[in-house]
């Protein structure tokens, strides 16, 4: 198997081989075609198993095929993630997929000021990385918009709940446009995470490693 027949543009195709992605692993295989596809998306995989390509690759693919209008961009993808240290890696690996496309991204976390998440926000992203938390003081400032999400990832979710990130999830969950596609990854999926699933996903896809 390789990413060439896995349906992926160009561009990305031409960041992976630079650096030095060669065979996609069992989660980028079974995932990445039906997020290309446009499905929902439920995945049950453990960090290290190559998780963030297989959301990211198809994620910014996507976003690629039609960039988005001239003047400052409101997110059109949101990766809702536990900590700052993985809205940092995410954000880390999504930017050298991103290398040869026109995408601009930003982070969103707490423990860190107000004031440069606001300026970036306002000079405009594609891609938004987020942990719950701080994404609602935003939400509460009015300070981002999230009415112009295509994608929305939640990136082990099982330790978002954990972390008692469930109600501020919801809140976010009210605020993107329902017509849009959801991917789900955790590494364990426990009755309230299913029962999300259910409230929030369009007949997802369930693919597992
Ligand atoms: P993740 O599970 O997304 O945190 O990825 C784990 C590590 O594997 C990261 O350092 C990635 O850069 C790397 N990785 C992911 N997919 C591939 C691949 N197909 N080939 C080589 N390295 C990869």
């Amino acid at each position: 198997m390789s990413f060439e027949s896995l349906g992926l543009s160009p561009a990305l195709l031409r960041a992976l081989a630079e650096q030095d992605y060669n065979t996609p692993t069992p989660i980028q295989v079974q995932a990445i075609p039906l997020v290309l596809a446009g499905h929902d998306l439920l995945g049950g995989a453990q960090t290290g198993t190559g998780k963030t390509a297989a959301f990211g690759l198809p994620l910014l693919n996507h976003l690629s095929k039609q960039t988005s209008a001239n003047g400052p961009r409101k997110p059109r993808a949101l990766v809702l993630v536990p900590t700052r240290e993985l809205a940092v890696q995410v954000n880390d690996s999504l930017k050298s997929y991103a290398r040869h496309l026109r995408l601009n991204f930003g982070t969103i976390f707490g423990g860190a000021g107000m004031g440069p998440q606001v300026d970036m926000l306002r000079r405009g992203v594609d891609v938004l990385v987020a942990t719950p938390g701080r994404l609602i003081d935003h939400i509460e400032r009015g300070t981002v918009k999230l009415d112009a999400i295509e994608v929305l990832v939640l990136d082990e979710a099982d330790r978002m709940l954990d972390m008692g990130f469930l109600p501020a999830i919801k809140r976010i969950l009210g605020r993107v446009p329902t017509q849009r596609q959801t991917l789900l990854f955790s590494a364990t999926f426990e009755t309230q995470l299913k029962q999300l699933a259910l409230q929030f996903m369009r007949e997802p896809k369930q693919v597992q490693v």
